[in-house]
């Protein structure tokens, strides 16, 4: 298989939001969870992304990972890498974005590489290297209260140069809006200079195209799954990518439905409220007492009619922040999350054996429980529901189906939209 496009994800939601601007761009892709092992069978695809969760571990095992990830995209034929990082830039001063991007850059023998996490359809621009989440900085957004990388620096610059063995330079929106030879002229000045990470300014889909399209022949992006934007029409125009009018996978399965909600955020909320007033739905209380094993399995037992009439069910855990609150105060936040993630990985493993062949599964870290149980190990990137969230198709012997939602995203009527795509 040769691949033209290969991608590392720092983490599982954002590979899928990469993955699903490259097939929404004509490329067929593949999404893996993790490095794959050796013999992993793959289809034929024009883009792999590989999905590692390293945004928050030691910085030298992000590293590893990456590498190792590189070396595998390389093996399958990768000509031109992206490392894909969150759009707010989710960081500490110890990494992972600078010590990875370093790593990549000199494993590649790239002198220079663009930094652009900029994303304006979800309101991130950046403009003399400082990244804005909507009208605000990211110091003054609610970033800044991070539990895990509280971004205090909305200057990219500073942040990343203080990540990096290397100097950071910046890529001004002047030179961006100019087009493709004002910005070779500015990465030339740059690298005259010394640095090694060009911050490039973005504040309009355009600036990710021109960029996307100026950085044809560079080896390596860093970014926000906006700068892959303009990648796609590069290989078109290079005549590598034919023109697919297929580039999502066909979906259709047999089988149940349901949705697994485990996210508490805002969005994910109305999305529940909204299908439990038309469908039949179970509440996952974690205070009710009981294993995962036992809190799934009597989750199963309140569905069993509905499942068997083949109505699509809802398993949600979602509440509102005084019920968290009360939950974590009993249980311990740790303890809750594990319980709550633990739980609806018994009740994914359990919907299965009961013929449910299509999931969606609401929450970043649900997710990650979902697929770990489940055993999945790569993913065909299927059609947006709404923007950032296709529909999959796991690869593997069994035809299954999943949609899988960071919290955030979605519109009200999510669940119901996503399922009707499939009739
Ligand atoms: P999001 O994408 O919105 O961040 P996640 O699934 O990543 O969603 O995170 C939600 C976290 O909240 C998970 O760890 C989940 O187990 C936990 N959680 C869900 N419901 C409850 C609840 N009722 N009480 C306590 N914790 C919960």
């Amino acid at each position: 298989m040769t691949v033209l496009l290969g991608c590392i994800a720092d983490d599982f939601t954002g590979a899928t939001d990469l993955a699903n601007i490259l097939v929404r761009g004509g490329m067929r892709t593949v999404q893996t969870i993790g490095v794959p092992t050796a013999g992993t069978d793959l289809p034929a695809c024009d883009a792999l992304v590989v999905a590692l969760k390293s945004r928050t571990i030691p910085a030298a095992d992000a590293v590893a990972q990456s590498l190792a990830a590189l070396a595998w995209l390389q093996a399958h034929g990768a000509r031109q890498f992206f490392f894909k990082v969150c759009s707010t830039f989710d960081s500490t001063d110890a990494g992972n974005i600078g010590p990875v991007a370093d790593a990549l850059l000199e494993a590649l023998g790239e002198r220079i590489a663009v930094v652009c996490p900029a994303y304006p359809a979800n309101r991130r621009t950046v403009f003399q290297g400082h990244l804005f989440v909507g009208e605000v900085l990211l110091s003054d957004s609610p970033m800044r209260n991070h539990p895990l990388t509280p971004m205090t620096d909305a200057s990219l610059v500073r942040v990343l140069g203080r990540q990096s063995r290397h100097p950071v330079g910046l890529l001004p929106w002047s030179a961006v809006s100019a087009g493709g030879p004002a910005i070779e002229q500015a990465l030339a000045a740059l690298v005259a200079q010394g640095a090694r990470h060009a911050v490039a300014d973005a504040v309009r889909d355009e600036d990710l195209f021109t960029l996307g399209a100026a950085c044809r022949q560079r080896r390596l992006l860093t970014g926000g799954a906006g700068l892959a934007l303009g990648l796609p029409q590069n290989f078109r125009a290079a005549g590598l990518l034919p023109e697919r009018a297929d580039s999502d996978p066909p979906l259709c399965v047999g089988g149940g439905a349901a949705v697994l909600a485990g996210s508490c955020s805002e969005a994910t909320r109305s999305q529940v409220a909204e299908m439990a007033s038309r469908q039949p739905s179970v509440l996952i209380d974690p205070l009710a007492g009981g294993t995962p094993v036992e809190l799934a399995a009597s989750a199963l037992r309140q569905a069993s009619g509905a499942l068997g009439r083949g109505e699509t069910v809802l398993f949600y855990s979602s509440a509102d922040p005084a019920t968290i609150a009360k939950v974590q105060s009993r249980l311990g936040q740790e303890q809750a999350a594990t319980l709550v993630e633990q739980t609806f990985a018994e009740l994914a493993k359990g919907l299965l054996a009961q013929q449910v062949r299509r999931l969606i599964v609401a929450g970043g870290e649900t997710s990650g429980a979902v697929v770990a149980a489940l055993g999945v190990q790569a993913l065909a990137i299927g059609p947006q529901i709404d923007p950032g969230v296709p529909w999959t198709r796991v690869l593997g012997e069994q035809p299954l189906l999943l949609a899988l939602k960071s919290g955030n995203f979605g519109r009200p009527d999510f669940f119901s939209r996503a399922l009707e795509m499939l009739r």
